[in-house]
């Protein structure tokens, strides 16, 4: 495997970043995944536009211009051979002698790292679906920029499997869902709408989730912005989890209790089925 560290395509089993990275040291730095889908890299645009976003929010500069970090990320693809699986692309504020303080003259760490994914594994997986556990939110406001401090997402992912479950739901103070912890949240109302929590109160602006309104759209189906608490989600008549690695993947179970008859919607797998359809689709 090849990975891309600073301007050098290397052995992935060698490559490494310094010690004094502030990515290491102080979680100073910013990420997007993209999934590959039979030699297609998808949304990528919304991946770019939204990385912008994280370092404008940041103050962190692009660490290459954009035209050049999409040739190195369809280079990392193609140098990997992957048709099906994923590119993870990093940018920390660089390496700098320990301090708090934006350091000065740093030139900001970018790394990118593609990996081979078996499409059977998650079209298995959206067989049977997955379930989720709900946790108390407990990570930081600025969830709308996708930092690499991922800690209590860890933490809260770590719990769902030690529950028996794939994936953990973030609740607010008033019991409403936020979003996964790697994921963004969404319920089917008895009467088949869609509802998702708008993404501008507390939860990443997922760029599936984004896509998935304009195959709702397609399908004829109705979104609802708007928030929905564990309660609702639990008497639900479907619900799912959408992201570039899941796509969309139906959740059967919540907090042990099964969704409806606990097994996949309709609904859920009939946008997973459009999904590829509508997404923007680059030549990796
Ligand atoms: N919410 C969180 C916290 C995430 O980490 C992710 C993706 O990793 C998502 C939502 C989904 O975003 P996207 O569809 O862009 O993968």
């Amino acid at each position: 495997r090849i990975a891309y560290v600073n301007g050098r395509y290397v052995a992935h089993a060698g490559a490494c970043v310094h010690v004094e990275d502030r990515g290491y040291q102080f979680a100073d730095g910013v990420y997007e995944v993209c999934e590959v889908a039979r030699g297609h890299i998808i949304d990528m645009t919304g991946h770019l536009d939204r990385l912008e976003r994280s370092l404008r929010e940041l103050s962190m500069a692009w660490p290459v211009r954009r035209a050049a970090l999409e040739i190195v990320i369809g280079e990392v693809v193609r140098r990997n051979r992957v048709t099906d699986g994923l590119v993870y692309v990093q940018v920390t504020r660089g390496v700098a002698s320990r301090d708090f303080l934006f350091p000065a003259n740093t030139r900001p760490s970018l790394v990118v790292i593609a990996k081979k994914a078996d499409p059977a594994v998650n079209a298995k997986r959206a067989e049977t679906g997955i379930k989720v556990i709900t946790v108390p939110e407990n990570r930081w406001e600025r969830v709308d920029i996708k930092t690499v401090g991922l800690l209590p997402n860890v933490l809260a992912k770590q719990r769902a499997k030690e529950a028996g479950a794939q994936e953990a739901w973030f609740v607010d103070v008033d019991g409403n869902v936020k979003e996964g912890g790697s994921s963004n949240a969404w319920i089917v109302t008895k009467d088949g709408r869609l509802v998702t929590r708008p993404a501008d109160e507390g939860i990443l602006r997922g760029i599936t989730r984004t896509t998935l309104f304009d195959v709702a759209e397609k399908l004829g189906l109705t979104v609802e912005e708007r928030h929905f608490s564990v309660a609702e989600a639990k008497a639900a008549r479907e619900a799912f989890i959408t992201s570039a690695t899941t796509v969309v993947m139906p959740v059967v179970a919540i907090d042990g209790a099964p969704v409806a008859n606990g097994h996949p919607g309709s609904v859920a797998l009939s946008l997973r089925a459009a999904f590829f359809d509508v997404a923007e689709k680059r030549p990796a």
